[in-house]
C-alpha cells in the first residue's frame, strides 16, 4: 500500500515537470529557424540582388506567425535597410517608409526597433546629402541605444555617426565613433560589419594624416578580403594601402603596389583606372629620383587622362611639371605647372595647390624671372601657413582622440559583459523557477507521505482501542467497556437525579445447545441474541456481553417500570424469533433481571441486584422477566 502511494507520488512527480518543462518551452519564443536562416543571411553582408531581396523578405513575412511580435518587428526593420535607393525619389520613399513606421512604433521609451528605424532614416538622409539636418535624430537614436543598454545598435549607430562625420571633415568626432563601433563589433563577434567600420575609420586616418594607422588597418582588411576573394574590395584596399605607403615616403613599396593596381585594372579593362595608377608609379619614381622612368610612365598617362577627370589631370601634370623641372626641361615645366594650378584650385585641393605653388617659384627661379619667382613665393607662405594651421588643430583633436581610445576600449568591455550578464542572469531566474517548482513537489511529496502515516498510526491506534473494548463474536461492548460505561450512566444518573436502569440476561439451557447441536450453532445463537437486543434498545443505550451466555444492557433515563417494560418486549421477542433459521427445531429463550439505580454509589451493587433478579428469574422457571 505505502510503496504504491510513494510510486504513485513519484509518477505524478515526474509528470508535473514534463508539464513544467512543456510549459518554460511554450513560455520561449516561438521556433522559425528558416525565418532566423534569411535573416542570418542579410546581417552577414552577402550581396544580394533586388530581386532576392525582395523574394527573401516575403518568405521571412509569410512565416511568421501571427503572435510572432519580435520576428514581425525584426522584418520591418529588414525592410527599411533593404529598400532600393538607386535615385533620389527612391532615397526619399525610403525616408517616408522609416517616418510612417517610426509613428505607428511610436511609444514613450524607447525600443529596439523605434532606435533602428532612427538609424535607417539618418542614413537615406545621408545618402540624400541632407547631412546638417540629421544629427538630431541620429543623436537621440544612439543616446536611447545607450540607455537600453543594447550593444549591436550602438555598434551601428556609432559607425553611422563617424562615416558621415568623417565625409564632412569632422576627424576627431569620427574617429571617436568609428573606434567605439570597431571594438564593439570585434567584442560581438560580427566580422562583416567590423570590416565594413575599418574600411570607414582607415579612410578616415588617411584623410586625417594618419598614415601609419591607416596602414595598419588597411593591411588588416586587405587580408580578410583576399580570404573571402572579394577582388574589387581587395584591389581598392591595395591602392589605399599605395596611398599610405607613399605618404609614409616608402617609395619603391608604393611602386609595387600601384603596379599590382594597375594590372588588376588592365586585366579588367578599366584604361583610365590603369591609367591612374600610372600617374601615381610616376610620382613614386621622381621621389626616388628615377627621372627617365618617371616621365616615360607619365607621358603614356597623358595620352589617357583628359582634363575634366580632374583629380588625376592634376596630378599627372604636377609630376609632369616636376620631372621637366628636375630635367632641367623649365619651359615646360612651366607649362605643366599652371596646368595643375588651374586643375587643383577647380577641384578645391588645397594640399595639391600648395605643392603646385612652390614648384611653380622653383621653375620660375630656374628660369631667373625672379619676380614671378617672388610672387609664387609668397602664394605658397600664405597657402601653407593656412594648411599648417589645419594641421595644428588636426593633431590637438588627434591627440585628443588618442587619449579617448582607452576609455572607448573599457567602456565597451563593460557594456558587452553587461550584455552577457543580463542573458545569465535570465538564465538563473528561469532555472531558479523550474528548481522553485521541483521543491514545491518535493514538499508536498513528504507531507503526503507524513500525512499517510500519521493516519495509519491513529487508525491503527483506533483498532486497537475497539479491540480492547469489544466483544470478538458479537461485537458488543465487552464486560470491561460495559462496566466502564455502566460506571459512567450511574455517576450521571447521580448528578442529574435522572433514573438509571440496568437489564442483566441469560441464554436458559444453553449448555444444551451446545452439547445437542454443537459449539458453532451456540456460538450462532450468541451473535443471534446480541443482534435482536442491540436492534430492540435506543442508540444511547449500552449492549454488552458481560460472560459467556450472559448480557447487560445499560439503559440511561429509563426508570424501574419502563425497564420491566422493556425487558419483557426483549424476552418475547427472542421466544418468538424463528430459531429453526439456525438450526431445525431449535428454540431459544432467555430470562431476565432488571434493577434500577437507587443511591448506589458505585456499579456492583446494582450488578448484585440485577443478578439476584436474573437468579430468581431462572428459579421461576426461566423466559421470563424479574425485577429487585
Ligand atoms: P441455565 O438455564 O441455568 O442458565 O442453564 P445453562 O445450561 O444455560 O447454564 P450453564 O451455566 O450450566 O451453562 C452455560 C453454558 O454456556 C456453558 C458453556 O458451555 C456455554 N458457553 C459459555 N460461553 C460460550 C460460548 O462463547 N460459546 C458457546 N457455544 N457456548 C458457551
Ligand atoms: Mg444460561
Ligand atoms: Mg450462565
Amino acid at each position: 500500500m505505502f510503496k504504491s502511494i510513494l510510486t504513485g507520488t513519484v509518477n505524478c512527480l515526474i509528470l508535473f515537470m514534463l508539464v513544467g518543462i512543456a510549459g518554460k518551452t511554450n513560455a520561449s519564443p516561438i521556433d522559425n529557424p528558416r525565418a532566423d536562416e534569411i535573416y542570418q543571411l542579410f546581417d552577414s553582408g552577402k550581396f544580394l540582388s533586388d530581386d532576392d531581396i525582395s523574394k527573401l523578405l516575403q518568405e521571412y513575412k509569410d512565416s511568421l506567425a501571427s503572435n510572432d511580435v519580435a520576428r514581425q518587428q525584426l522584418h520591418t526593420r529588414l525592410t527599411c535597410w533593404n529598400l532600393p535607393a538607386d535615385n533620389s525619389e527612391q532615397m526619399k520613399a525610403a525616408v517616408r517608409f522609416a517616418d510612417e513606421h517610426l509613428k505607428i512604433y511610436h511609444q514613450a521609451t524607447p525600443s529596439l526597433i523605434q532606435i533602428d528605424l532612427q538609424l535607417c532614416k539618418t542614413w537615406f538622409l545621408h545618402y540624400l546629402g541632407k547631412n546638417d539636418t540629421l544629427f538630431a535624430d541620429l543623436d537621440t537614436a544612439i543616446d536611447n541605444a545607450y540607455l537600453l543598454e543594447d550593444p549591436r545598435l550602438i555598434a551601428d549607430g556609432r559607425s553611422i555617426r563617424g562615416t558621415i562625420l568623417s565625409y564632412m571633415g569632422n576627424f576627431s568626432a569620427a574617429l571617436e565613433d568609428l573606434i567605439t563601433a570597431q571594438n564593439l563589433y570585434e567584442t560581438l563577434n560580427l566580422p562583416y560589419w567590423a570590416n565594413v567600420n575599418l574600411g570607414e575609420l582607415a579612410n578616415s586616418y588617411r584623410r586625417f594624416g594618419d598614415a601609419e594607422n591607416a596602414l595598419k588597418y588597411q593591411l588588416k582588411l586587405e587580408q580578410y578580403y583576399r580570404q573571402q576573394n572579394q577582388l574589387f574590395a581587395a584591389n581598392k584596399i591595395n591602392n589605399e594601402i599605395a596611398m599610405s605607403l607613399e605618404e609614409l615616403a616608402r617609395y619603391q613599396e608604393a611602386i609595387v603596389r600601384y603596379q599590382k593596381g594597375r594590372d588588376f585594372w588592365l586585366s579588367e579593362n578599366e584604361i583610365t583606372a590603369a591609367a591612374d595608377a600610372s600617374i601615381s608609379i610616376g610620382g613614386n619614381l621622381i621621389h626616388l629620383n628615377r627621372l627617365d622612368e618617371a616621365k616615360a610612365i607619365l607621358e603614356q598617362a597623358e595620352k589617357q587622362i583628359k582634363s575634366d577627370n580632374e583629380g588625376s589631370y592634376s596630378y599627372m601634370n604636377l609630376y609632369l611639371a616636376n620631372v621637366h623641372n628636375k630635367l632641367n626641361n623649365n619651359t615646360q615645366a612651366l607649362e605643366y605647372i599652371q596646368k595643375a594650378e588651374q586643375a587643383f584650385s577647380d577641384s578645391e585641393n588645397a594640399r595639391g595647390l600648395n605643392s603646385a605653388l612652390r614648384l611653380k617659384s622653383q621653375i620660375y627661379q630656374d628660369l631667373a624671372l625672379w619676380q614671378e619667382a617672388y610672387n609664387s613665393l609668397l602664394a605658397y607662405v600664405d597657402s601653407h601657413l593656412a594648411l599648417d594651421k589645419q594641421t595644428m588643430s588636426d593633431r590637438n583633436t588627434e591627440m585628443q582622440t588618442r587619449f579617448n581610445t582607452d576609455k572607448i576600449q573599457s567602456e565597451n568591455e563593460w557594456l558587452v559583459q553587461r550584455d552577457k550578464d543580463k542573458e545569465q542572469q535570465l538564465q538563473i531566474l528561469q532555472r531558479n523557477e523550474q528548481m522553485q517548482i521541483i521543491i514545491i513537489i518535493l514538499v508536498a511529496i513528504i507531507l503526503v507521505i507524513v500525512s499517510v502515516f500519521a493516519y495509519k498510526q491513529l487508525m491503527r491506534k483506533k483498532q486497537f482501542k475497539v479491540l480492547a473494548l469489544t466483544d470478538d463474536l458479537t461485537k458488543l461492548s465487552n464486560r470491561r467497556d460495559t462496566y466502564a460505561q455502566g460506571q459512567h450512566f450511574l455517576k450521571a444518573a447521580q448528578q442529574s437525579a435522572k433514573p438509571f436502569s440496568i437489564i442483566s440476561f441469560d441464554a436458559d439451557h444453553f449448555k444444551k445447545v451446545n452439547d445437542t447441536l454443537g459449539h458453532e450453532i451456540g456460538d450462532k445463537v450468541l451473535v443471534k441474541l446480541a443482534s435482536i437486543c442491540s436492534s430492540m434498545m435506543r442508540e444511547t443505550d449500552v449492549v454488552g456481553r458481560v460472560g459467556g451466555e450472559e448480557f447487560l444492557v445499560l439503559l440511561p433515563n429509563i426508570d424501574k417500570t419502563k425497564a420491566i417494560e422493556i425487558a419483557n418486549r426483549l424476552i418475547d421477542t427472542i421466544a418468538n424469533y424463528d430459531w429453526s433459521q439456525l438450526s431445525p427445531h431449535l428454540e431459544q429463550t432467555i430470562s431476565a433481571g432488571v434493577a434500577s439505580y437507587s443511591n448506589e454509589t458505585e456499579l456492583s451493587p446494582l450488578l448484585l441486584k440485577a443478578d439476584k433478579a436474573l437468579y430468581s428469574a431462572k428459579a421461576a422457571g426461566r423466559n421470563c422477566v424479574k425485577a429487585e
